[in-house]
Parts: C-alpha cells; sequence; structure tokens
C-alpha cells in the first residue's frame, strides 16, 4: 500500500465546491486585490490567534522579512537565528541587510538551545533575535526567551510558520509574543491555494507599518512613506483561507490523533521520538520525528521506500552549514546539536484524514525494521 509523506487532496465534502463557488463570485466582480475576503480573513486570524492585529502578507519569508522591517531591522544589525530551521528563516535576515549569527538547536524537541541563546546575546548584543517553533510546537523555554529578550532590549521575532493552531500555556502561541509570523503555504497547518502569509501582534504601530510596507510603504495612492515592496495576499487566496479555517479544527484533531497512533504503537521499540515538551503536551501535530542512529536510519528509509511509504528529514542541514552561509554569517554560537538532529531525524507520514488503515502500514513496516535489528 502507497502512503504518501503529505496528501493535501484530501478536502472535505463539499469544500471544493464552496471553493468554486467562491471562485466565480470573485472572478465575476473581477475583485482580484483587497476586499471583503482579506478584511474578513484578517479579522478572523486576529481571533483565533487572540492577537490584536493581523496583517496578511504573500508568503511566510516575507512576513518574517516585514516583521524585521517593521522593528527597522537593516544593515549593521545582528539578528540571532536558529540553526534547525527552515531556510527562509535566516535568508529574511539577510535579505533585509542584516547580518545572521546562528544558534545551536536542542535535541531534545528542536528548538533554540537556550544556554547558547544567552550567550549569544551576552557576546554579541543583538537588535533581534528570530526563533522558529518546529513541527508544530514551541520551545519549552517560550516565555523564559521572551522575558530575556525583553528585558535585554533584544526584539524578538517569532517564526510561527510550522505552529498555526499551537496553544502554549492556556493561549494561542502567537497571543504573547511581540511579533510573529506565519506561512499559508498549502502544505503548512493552514495552507491555501498558492502562497500565502501573516504577521501577528498587539503593537497597534508595528501593524501599521507591517500592513505599510506589504503596500509599497503606502501612504496614499501615489504617496509613499516608506520604501516597502509588493506583499499583498490576493482576494483568492484569502477566499480560500475563509474556507479552510472552518475545518482547521477538524483538520488539527486529525493530525493529533495519528501523532497518538503513532505513539502509542512506536512506544517500545527502541527508538526516540521528537516530542512537544511539557507546555504544549496535546500538540506537534506537523511532524512526527522518530530519532534513530544512522545505521538504523538508513535501514528504516530503504524499507519505507521499498513499501512506498513517503518519509521526510526535516531538515537535512543546518543554517550554518549551507553553502553560502559563511558569506553572510558573523558567527556561530554553541555546539553543534543541530547537525545532530539532521542527521538522525526521520520524519513519518502526517496529513489531515490519514486512513487508519495507512497508520498501521508505516507503523508496521517500522516495527518490522526495528524488532529486526
Ligand atoms: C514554510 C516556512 C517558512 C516560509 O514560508 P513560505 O510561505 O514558504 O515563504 C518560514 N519558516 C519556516 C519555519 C517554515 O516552515
Amino acid at each position: 500500500m502507497t502512503v504518501p509523506f503529505i496528501d493535501l487532496k484530501r478536502f472535505e465534502d463539499g469544500f471544493l465546491e464552496d471553493w468554486e463557488e467562491k471562485v466565480s463570485k470573485i472572478s465575476k466582480a473581477a475583485s482580484f486585490i483587497g476586499g471583503q475576503e482579506v478584511e474578513l480573513l484578517e479579522n478572523r486570524l486576529a481571533s483565533v490567534t487572540e492577537s490584536k492585529f493581523a496583517v496578511t502578507c504573500a508568503n511566510g519569508t516575507d512576513a518574517i522579512q516585514l516583521a524585521l522591517r517593521a522593528l527597522d531591522i537593516g544593515p549593521s544589525d545582528i539578528v540571532l537565528v536558529p540553526n534547525m530551521t527552515f531556510w527562509a528563516t535566516f535568508e529574511a535576515v539577510v535579505n533585509v541587510g542584516a547580518t545572521p549569527v546562528t544558534v545551536d538547536s536542542e535535541t531534545k524537541d528542536g528548538g533554540v538551545d537556550i544556554n547558547a541563546f544567552f550567550e549569544a546575546v551576552e557576546k554579541f548584543h543583538p537588535k533581534a533575535a528570530v526563533i522558529a517553533h518546529l513541527y508544530g510546537w514551541g520551545t519549552g523555554n517560550l516565555e523564559k526567551i521572551r522575558d530575556y529578550c525583553s528585558s535585554e532590549n533584544v526584539f524578538l521575532i517569532e517564526d510561527g510558520a510550522q505552529c498555526f493552531g499551537t496553544k502554549y500555556q492556556g493561549d494561542p502561541i502567537y497571543k504573547n509574543a511581540l511579533i510573529s509570523t506565519t506561512s499559508f503555504y498549502p502544505a503548512k497547518v493552514l495552507g491555501a491555494a498558492g502562497d500565502g502569509g501573516a504577521v501577528f501582534t498587539s503593537d497597534e504601530l508595528l501593524a501599521k507599518k507591517v500592513r505599510q510596507l506589504a503596500n509599497h510603504g503606502r501612504t496614499s495612492h501615489y504617496g509613499y512613506g516608506l520604501v516597502g515592496w509588493n506583499s499583498r495576499l490576493d482576494s483568492l487566496q484569502a477566499a480560500y483561507l475563509n474556507l479552510a479555517l472552518e475545518f482547521l479544527p477538524q483538520r488539527i484533531t486529525s493530525r493529533i490523533e495519528a501523532i497518538r497512533f503513532y505513539k502509542s504503537h512506536l512506544s517500545d521499540i527502541g527508538i526516540h521520538h521528537m516530542s512537544a515538551p511539557k507546555p504544549y503536551h496535546e500538540n506537534g501535530y506537523c511532524h512526527v520525528g522518530l530519532i534513530a542512529d544512522l545505521s538504523l536510519k538508513k535501514k528504516l528509509e530503504t524499507s519505507l521506500r521499498e513499501q512506498n511509504i513517503g518519509f521526510g528529514n526535516i531538515y537535512p542541514g543546518p543554517m550554518s552549514e549551507q553553502e553560502c552561509s559563511p558569506r553572510y554569517m558573523k558567527s556561530h554560537v554553541g555546539g553543534n546539536m543541530a547537525r545532530q538532529i539532521c542527521d538522525t531525524v526521520i520524519n513519518l507520514p502526517v496529513f489531515p484524514y490519514i486512513s487508519e488503515q495507512e497508520l498501521r502500514e508505516v507503523v508496521e513496516t517500522v516495527k518490522t525494521v526495528c524488532e529486526g535489528t
């Protein structure tokens, strides 16, 4: 049986029909930029994230760049970046002209290594730090990092591209962030019918600046108060996201059930799960990561491939080790646990409405490999 790593075609009953109807309506009105759908989406996003303001934009990478620019981060500024994240986190810092210092990550939860983080702040006095909430959860040390950054006057930007819907200490994770971002890339927790992103903040001035930057720095139609760029989310994407939001709780529940299934069936096989730290107990619905030593990992990969089961390696390499990184980085702080995560993690299929039969197939394959070693 083939089990895909991700299948985005499992739409709820009626979803595609509703979408087609929206496309037809918006097309007939030729209202492609801004308008009701975008406004409705932003209001709903603000309410779901319990942030005062939600500003939509073109993609998750732009969202980070908008947050950085709104905080006046630019040339000659140093920005801390976790070594274990998607490339966009690093890229955004370089694209605004700032200089990244990478900080090591923790093998336990994939979050930033807090001691390395403190050391990096003391050593480099960065103007800002970006942290990434990977795999559907955030770092166990989130409150400590937020408090520390605020006391040291380091602007903290939270890249929440993988944690939409995650709760931290009972609140949406974005709620108490200075500024946070997400991506609506189709494979993310809340995916669009193309690219999209958003910035969340409860600071009115920051929200205003983000909105202005994402629309050419406009003060009026042909008046410009800033040099920004065009990073608007279009009306069709907003309409799709408004439909998807209706089903988000169901989609997240389905992901959580998949993770539970893996955990309960793969608990005693001698390999390790990467899982959400305590404050997020029920979260971690983006990816399930098995930590296996190199030889076991190779065997797992071979068997999964033979059985036509999709798997991932999120991520195969740390930021500091990319071909072009040395050209842009000032330094790296901490050890190289990020490399260890990259080398040992293997991600199993998790997506909304993955069937029990599919989950069983994955579990059987993994078990057979582990029990045979
Ligand atoms: C997906 C992702 C991004 C980038 O989002 P895009 O919408 O693809 O630009 C940034 N950071 C992380 C952690 C991501 O997973």
